[in-house]
């Protein structure tokens, strides 16, 4: 059995109560950990620890070059423990091994990027007729809380924590409760290189850790990536003590598959965006529109490259896809493919597996009514609904007509509807021909309920910092 405690101000600690909650492994469905269940008490001393880091310690204070050389540091001891952080994450929600490593792989380049970043990406300078020039500095912001979902444990907590410490804050992590791990061994590998108190992980619950953590006055940024709905309670929150968010919260991507596409790219990415991760990424491709004239095509290779997709043990490295991450998550997942005959829709392939495991296979469904929830609501799983158009005024129409906006992919010989259609999309990120493709220099984020702000880059760099503008009387 294992135990993952908070870790604070570099050391790892029980809860001050002793309160402990268990952790399960999806794929098993049995317990294999233990994790100490923080509260306001817990909360209270990861943020004092992160509030004396930032106003007394050398973390703000210390070169450019030194700060990333350590963050550099960090990310080779990831690499060194790529095979054990990729373990806790398979475990502890059910991903198969090879894309865990994926991950860790992607959570590396995070530290890596924003380490680079901070460094190379200084202030501007602005000479003016009058004599004078005014130049920019981007100062450390202070306490940054970041509360990450169970999707990419590692990963999407990274995604917050590189930029945030790169640029010179101190941080409290709250990773989601029911993917503890891989967040508590990058919390004690930090613990090696950097300061005491610089990188603070609380376990916990959404209410109460999460809640103390984006309520209190002595937070100074609060960055979530997790559902809408928690969106929205965290910015309430935060907006108590004028906290800047940044929120990436849910998605309903549109997928749109025109006649001239090369149909078998885009066919491995309409699997890869909706199948990976077992659907339960946030960019999913969950509302695949596909022309008329080559719909029948189209669903036929569909399918069988689904059908075709290898499902098992996250731990058989043949594995492509595997069960859901919680029991909760299977309960609400199967809701939505249990429905879809009472609904008027068809299930082409796919379905649950009735055998007591929380797997839903790759489930393609087709001839959903436009309002039914399966078509509207984020469902978050391997669950893919197909709809045909005619024209390209309708599906931008019908992929527009949400109020998620986090993302969409279209696929297209005809250059100028590419152009012209990714410029009608409302949607943070357009993927043409491909997806999942990201550069950290671009901004990410999404439309409507999909998001408040953008993260990536000098977009990361003006929400973590306070830029100032310092003018210079240059001419007398
Ligand atoms: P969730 O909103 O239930 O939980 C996310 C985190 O918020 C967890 O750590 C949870 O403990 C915490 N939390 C819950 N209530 C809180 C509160 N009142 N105060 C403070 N913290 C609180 O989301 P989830 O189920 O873990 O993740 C799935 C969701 O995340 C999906 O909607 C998905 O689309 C979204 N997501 C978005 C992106 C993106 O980049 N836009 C990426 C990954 C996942």
């Amino acid at each position: 059995m294992e135990f993952f405690g908070h870790i604070i101000d570099g050391v790892e600690v029980e809860s001050l109560d002793g309160k402990r909650f268990d952790t399960i492994n999806p794929w098993t469905r049995q317990k294999w950990g233990e994790v100490a269940e923080g509260g306001a008490a817990d909360a209270d001393r990861a943020i004092a620890s992160a509030r004396k880091a930032f106003d007394e310690g050398p973390w703000p204070r210390m070169g450019r070059n030194e700060r990333a050389a350590l963050i550099h540091q960090l990310a080779d001891l990831m690499v060194a423990h790529t095979d054990d952080l990729a373990r806790l994450d398979a475990t502890d929600m059910g991903k198969p091994m090879t894309q865990a490593r994926h991950d860790v792989a992607r959570s590396v380049w995070n530290f890596r990027f924003f380490a680079d970043h901070q460094r190379d990406h200084l202030g501007e300078v602005m000479p003016m007729d009058s004599g004078h020039h005014t130049y920019t500095t981007y100062n450390p912001a202070g306490v940054v809380a970041a509360i990450s979902p169970w999707n990419f444990p590692l990963m999407m907590a990274t995604w917050k924590i590189a930029p945030a410490i790169a640029w010179g804050n101190t941080c409290i992590i709250k990773p989601a409760e029911d993917t503890p791990a891989s967040v508590n061994l990058l919390g004690k590998l930090a613990a090696q290189v950097l300061p005491p108190g610089v990188l603070n992980v609380l376990n916990g619950f959404g209410v109460p850790a999460g809640a103390s953590l984006t309520g209190d006055d002595r937070v100074d940024r609060v960055t979530f990536t997790g559902e809408s709905g928690t969106g929205s309670i965290i910015m309430a929150a935060a907006a108590g003590h004028l906290a800047p968010v940044s929120l990436e919260l849910g998605g309903k991507g549109a997928n749109i598959v025109f006649e001239d596409a090369e149909l078998d790219n885009a066919v491995h990415w309409a699997i890869e965006s909706i199948f990976r991760n077992a659907g339960q990424v946030c960019l999913a491709g969950s509302r695949l529109f596909v022309q008329s004239s080559v719909y029948e095509e189209f669903l036929a290779r569909f399918k069988a490259a689904a059908e075709a997709l290898r499902i098992g043990d996250p731990f058989d490295p043949e594995s492509q896809f595997s069960c859901l991450a919680s029991e909760e998550h299977y309960v609400k997942v199967r809701g939505f493919v249990d429905t879809v005959p009472e609904q008027g829709g068809k299930i082409l392939t796919g379905g649950v597996a009735e055998d007591g495991s929380w797997m839903v296979r790759p489930t393609i469904v087709t001839d959903l009514p436009l309002t039914a929830p399966q078509y509207c609501q984020e469902i978050f799983g391997p669950v893919v609904v197909v709809n045909r158009f005619d024209t390209e005024e309708e599906v931008v129409h019908l992929a527009n007509d949400t109020r998620y906006g986090l993302n969409a992919m279209l696929f297209t010989e005809n250059l100028s509807r590419a152009h012209r259609v990714a410029e009608n999309l409302r949607a943070g990120t357009v993927w043409v021909n491909c997806f999942f493709i990201r550069d950290l220099r671009t901004p990410f984020g999404g439309v409507g309920d999909s998001g408040v702000g953008r993260e990536g880059g000098n977009y990361s760099r003006e929400f973590f910092t306070e830029p100032k503008a310092i003018v210079m009387q240059i001419q007398r």
